[in-house]
């Protein structure tokens, strides 16, 4: 049995090394098939033709509160804002990876509110891991709890803050965690945050939940919405959307 193993090994030996080097023509390493669909690309506050818009202005229809009621956030001239006390909001759909991008504004606030009592909110990835929304602009704090930061794990590379009162963007892209049946971690989340056009985490791995107190947890999870904090600053935001990937 062995000597027949070995003799059909010597016989495809060949083939093989004749595969593996045999690629002299352009066409051989060319790949035609799938083809990428078509997405028309966004122009300024228009989304690309493919994204899942959650707030595009005209409506809270993409948000709910804690008990699935309507947000109680405030909808003005376009802007969702924080309402102070109402409590966290939650996109309606649930997602697995994605591209986000969102705006947000610190509001021009009394200098007497520092740290992390200035412009304070976030975005919850999968409803577990927060990318840190805070009015950095020469405003100091622990750093990986300044804006762009995972929050208490990882610091944003660079502060890319514009001055207080203006819009910032946030284009974020994310990577699930997938886990073994036995609910451990089989692969960690990724984030990359690009703020104001600067890369601010690159690749980043999550560690687990962004607690306030404590270590990061890991538990497992599928598909999750997003999560906007309330933290009694009022935050505006507009030209939310995402693109599942
Ligand atoms: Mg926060």
């Amino acid at each position: 049995m062995k000597s027949v193993l070995l003799a059909f090994g010597l016989f495809l030996f060949p083939f093989i090394l004749f595969a593996q080097t045999d690629l002299t023509k352009p066409e051989q390493t060319e790949q035609w098939e799938p083809e990428p669909r078509v997405v028309k690309p966004g122009n300024g506050p228009k989304p690309p033709s493919d994204a899942v818009v959650i707030f595009d202005g005209t409506s809270l229809d993409g948000f709910r509160d804690k008990n699935g009621n309507p947000p109680k956030w405030e909808l003005k001239e376009g802007l969702l804002t924080v309402k102070g006390g109402s409590g966290d909001i939650w996109t309606k759909a649930s997602f697995g990876s994605f591209q986000l991008h969102i705006e947000w504004r610190t509001p021009i606030e009394s200098l007497n509110l520092k740290g992390q009592g200035r412009g304070n909110s976030g975005i919850f990835l999968q409803d577990r891991y927060e990318v840190q929304i805070l009015n950095s602009y020469e405003n100091r704090t622990y750093a990986n709890g300044q804006a762009g930061s995972i929050y208490k794990q990882t610091p944003p590379l660079v502060n890319a803050m514009n001055p207080m009162g203006e819009w910032q963007t946030y284009d974020i892209i994310y990577t699930a965690p997938t886990f073994r049946a036995n609910g451990s971690m089989l692969t960690p989340p990724y984030v990359t945050v690009i703020h104001n056009g600067v890369v601010v985490q690159n690749h980043t791995e999550i560690q687990g939940t962004t607690e306030y107190i404590g270590p990061p947890l890991i538990k497992a999870h599928g598909e999750a919405p997003l999560r906007l904090q309330d933290h009694g600053n009022p935050i505006s935001f507009r030209n939310i959307w995402i693109r599942p990937l």
